[in-house]
């Protein structure tokens, strides 16, 4: 289903304010985390001013260490969708359990299925019996057919609203926290009519890289990007190392467009 075959365009899909896979880039963005009320509204304002179309923030967190910063569950997803009620920005959010599908559902417009749950199968089943959207992160060893046949789960299950994330995968190389292959924008647009979003943050762990990852990622012909942004970033509870201020995504998406206009 997920074939490029008997497609003639890359499909859209679109939750709330979002749309990806149409003419122009879809932008998710904000904290790793949701932290606090007054820091998920004031990323939101922040990112939409400069022209995000949704806002990400995770709830519930798959850390590597159990003594990491867990989320704030159910607390964080109200959160979220006061900052949506504040800005309009449609909610990305990650879901870690099939049975947290239809609570995270209540409160999210995309369930992030991320990098360490991409082969979970039931969790896959368990979004394509949802009806929002849903954002499958590439693992960090799994190849592009893995990532396709692990959103043929959702697509087969009903769901037809499934975008496609490539966010760095593990390499020998340790300057960047994984390696980024940006020729899977155009493989994955060969291969598939589902809609292509680059996640620059992950794919370097470095804020100073961010900005001309996310201009190649347009380059190669990306639907959409999402961006880690916080208002303080050396204060995050995760992932700070590469998260941009607000002012820093401000001039990556100044940069952004004048790629897009030249491609
Ligand atoms: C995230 O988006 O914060 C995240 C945990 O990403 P990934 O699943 O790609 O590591
Ligand atoms: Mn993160």
């Amino acid at each position: 289903m997920a074939s490029r075959e008997a497609h003639d365009c890359t499909s859209v899909v679109k939750a709330g304010s979002l749309t990806v896979g149409g003419a122009s880039v879809g932008v998710i963005a904000g904290p790793c985390s949701v932290e606090d009320e007054e820091q998920i509204v004031a990323s939101a304002r922040a990112v939409k001013a400069a022209g995000a179309t949704a806002l990400r923030g995770g709830a519930f967190k798959p850390r590597t260490s159990p003594y990491s910063f867990q989320g704030l569950k159910e607390e964080g997803l109200k959160m979220l969708a006061t900052a949506r009620d504040e800005t309009g920005l449609a909610v990305v959010t990650e879901v870690i359990a099939p049975e947290d599908v239809d609570l995270v559902g209540e409160y999210a417009d995309v369930l992030q299925i991320g990098a360490r749950n991409m082969q979970n199968y039931r969790l896959l089943e368990a979004c394509g019996r949802s009806h929002r959207a849903v954002l499958l992160k590439r693992g960090p060893s799994a190849t592009l057919d893995e990532m396709l046949l692990a959103a043929e789960y959702i697509l087969d299950g009903g769901n037809s609203q499934v975008m496609l994330c490539e966010r760095g995968v593990r390499t020998f190389e340790s300057h960047t926290r994984f390696t980024l292959p940006l020729a899977t924008v155009p493989y994955l647009h060969e291969k598939t009519h589902l809609p292509v979003v680059v996640d620059p943050s992950h794919g370097t762990g470095h804020t100073s890289l961010v900005t001309d990852m996310a201009k190649a990622s347009v380059a190669a012909g990306a639907d959409g990007l999402i961006i880690e942004v916080h208002p303080c970033p050396e204060k995050a509870k995760s992932d700070g190392y590469q998260s941009m201020t607000f002012d820093q995504f401000d001039a990556m998406m100044k940069a952004c467009r004048r790629v897009a206009e030249a491609v």
